[in-house]
């Protein structure tokens, strides 16, 4: 079974790296954030307190969350915008620090690839957890300013001109905070934190355009 991992934090082009290299490869390509988003988003909708480990936890056991071709759909309900809002942002990182939550998203991670026989997985414990014997382990790292630029060129925060009001430097300002702010959190739980993993091989994207980056990766494979 074929298993890419991509490891790395908010921004640092996990996604578009990942789709990419699938898509040289022939293989599907999962986006583990996006499951940890809807577990978020699952606890806010049911009103309940993300930092509420039981409650939290059982709405990973019980919720129904497919991540397919970008669209995530939770419950029946497409949740794809949603999950990229700024109130999920503030709650994931509480419940992605949970270990109940993790446990329960890690076994249906495996699931996805092996009913698919293989696939490039992206997130932060891919290769420390889900996948230690994944073929090819890519830790990707990038200035922080470079990566908040990213995640507003990337169209997923409001600038001025959509209602927001806000200049297109508040816009990377506040969306550096939120990144700093779940680095903090990611990097420094008890459960499954973001580390390199062992043979894992790093890349800092700063300097390098995307199709640097996705040559590297081939290179590696
Ligand atoms: O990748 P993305 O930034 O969308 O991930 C959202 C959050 O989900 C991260 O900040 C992290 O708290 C959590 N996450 C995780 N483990 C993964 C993927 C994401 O803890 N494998």
């Amino acid at each position: 079974m074929r298993v890419i991992a991509i490891d790395g934090p908010a921004g640092s082009g996990k996604s578009t790296l990942a789709q990419a290299v699938a898509d040289r490869l022939g293989l599907e390509c999962l986006d583990t954030g996006a499951m940890y988003r809807a577990v978020a988003f699952a606890v806010l909708r049911a009103g309940g307190d993300p930092s509420d480990d039981d409650f939290a936890a059982a709405v990973a056991r019980t919720i129904d969350v497919t991540v397919d071709a970008g669209q995530v759909v939770v419950d029946g309900v497409d949740a794809t915008v949603e999950i990229r809002g700024s109130s999920v942002d503030r709650a994931v990182s509480l419940v992605a620090a949970n270990p109940e939550v993790r446990a329960e998203l890690v076994v249906r991670q495996r699931e996805w690839v092996r009913r698919r026989g293989g696939g490039v997985v992206e997130g932060r414990d891919i290769g420390t957890v889900v996948f230690p014997d994944a073929e090819v382990k890519v830790h990707l790292v990038a200035d922080p300013a470079v990566r908040a630029q990213r995640r507003v060129d990337q169209g997923g925060t409001p600038v001025t001109g959509d209602g927001a009001g806000r200049t297109y430097d508040e816009a990377v300002e506040s969306v550096a905070t939120d990144i700093a702010r779940r680095d903090r959190i990611d990097s420094t739980r008890q459960a499954s934190p973001l580390l390199k993993a062992p043979g894992a091989v790093v890349i800092d994207t700063t300097g390098l355009t995307f199709d640097e980056t996705v040559e590297q990766v081939m290179r590696l494979l």
